[in-house]
Formats: structure tokens, sequence, C-alpha cells
């Protein structure tokens, strides 16, 4: 099973994919987390992605399907993927179906998390995440039992991403409206579209999108 996450930054594709990769065994591409590592390593592809992401503008399209293409490579063949943040133009969206036509994998769902945006920027601007294990928190809707202290792994350091700040987080929005909802029409005509209240609770969000992928 392929299937793609859609949704603007903070939608929740995260976590969902998260749980995903628990419940299904299917591998979470996350092109996001794919170029942080490669900005922390300090590769070829980091330093160039660096000021983009920092400024919450789109990484060139080259460099994202190359990525996913590698990490594809290295899953086995019955491993489903779920895609994360990527395709998030339509020329990825075209690179996705040659990636996938040539490794023998088709896509079977698309599922879009419709959500509210300011509600969104608050989501973001709160979050953060444990450095050890990287479970997710939040300053007003998740914080730790004990402050400090993570729940799942008892680590004291925490992180937040340098792109979660207001104004960043509206550029990533405007993205997302300008170029990534576009390519839903593209899916949409293939009949494979759900879309999931991405404003509801966390595990009902779970629900919703497991009934889809059923
Ligand atoms: P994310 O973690 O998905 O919110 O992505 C963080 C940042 O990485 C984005 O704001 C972009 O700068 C970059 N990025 C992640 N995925 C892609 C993609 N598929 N295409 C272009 N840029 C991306």
């Amino acid at each position: 099973m392929n299937i793609i996450l859609l949704g603007p930054p903070g939608a929740g594709k995260g976590t969902q994919s998260q749980r995903l990769v628990e419940r299904h065994g299917l591998k979470q591409l996350s092109t996001g987390d794919m170029l942080r590592a490669a900005v922390k390593a300090g590769t070829p592809v980091g330093l160039k992605a660096k000021a983009v992401m920092d400024a919450g503008e789109l990484v060139s399209d080259e460099i994202v399907s190359a990525l996913i293409g590698d990490e594809l490579d290295v899953m086995g063949p019955g491993q489903g993927a779920i895609f994360d943040g990527y395709p998030r133009t339509a020329a990825q969206a075209e690179s996705l179906d040659g990636i996938l036509a040539s490794r023998g994998r088709k896509l079977d769902h698309v599922i879009e998390l419709d959500v509210d945006e300011d509600a969104l920027v608050e989501r973001i601007t709160g979050r953060y995440t444990c450095a050890t294990c990287g479970k997710g928190y939040h300053d007003t809707f998740e914080k730790p039992a004990v402050e400090g202290t993570c729940d799942k792994c008892g680590g004291h350091e925490f992180k937040r991403r340098p792109d979660d700040n207001e104004e960043t987080v509206r550029t990533r929005m405007a993205e997302y409206r300008a170029k990534t909802a576009p390519i839903l029409p593209i899916y949409e005509a293939r009949g494979i579209v759900a879309h999931v209240d991405g404003m509801a609770q966390m595990d009902d969000v779970t629900a919703a999108i497991e009934a889809v992928i059923a």
C-alpha cells in the first residue's frame, strides 16, 4: 500500500504517519525529515536547502524527488510507503508517478487533512519534540506529565524547529495554497482522494484514516 498524506504544515501529517507506521508496518517518507537530516549532517543537499527551508519556501523538485527515489530503493518491495510532505508541486506529482512505476509500485490513496489555517498557526508555533526519542509535545495542548521530562523516554532535552515561527509558518501555508493544493485535481481525476477532518481529535483523525485505507 502506498499513500500520500496531504495537508498544510501542522495539519498532523507527521503524527498520523507515525501511527500508520506503528499499525501497518509502512515506511514514513518525509522529505522534510530527510532535508533536516541533510542540513544537520552538512551534506551538499543540506547546505543548499537550509536557507530555503528557514524562509519557508520550497526546495527544488529535483532534490526532493531524488531523495524519495533513493529511499524507495532501500526498501523491500513488499513494504508500503506513506509520503509525508511530498509531492508538494505538480512537477513532483509527475515525478512520483515515474518513480513509482519504475519500481513496480502504484498509489492507492491520497488523503487530505482539511484544516483551519489560523488554528494551525497556534498549533505549529507551540509544538516541540523530545530531542532523544522524538515524541511530540505542545505548549498548550500536550505538555509532559512532569515538566521538563519526556513521558516516553525520560529525556530532559527538547527541541523546536527553526521554521516553526509565525512568519515562516504563514509563508509555508501560502506555498501550500499556491503550489500544493492545486495538485489535488490530478489525483481526484483518478478517484483516489479522500478528505479527513484534520481539526478533529488526534484519535478520531486516525480512525478516519483507518476507515479510508481499510
Ligand atoms: P515539512 O517538514 O514537510 O514541513 O518541510 C519543511 C521544509 O522542508 C519545507 O518548508 C520546505 O522548505 C522543505 N520541503 C519539505 N518537503 C519538500 C518538498 N516535497 N518540496 C520542496 N520543499 C520541501
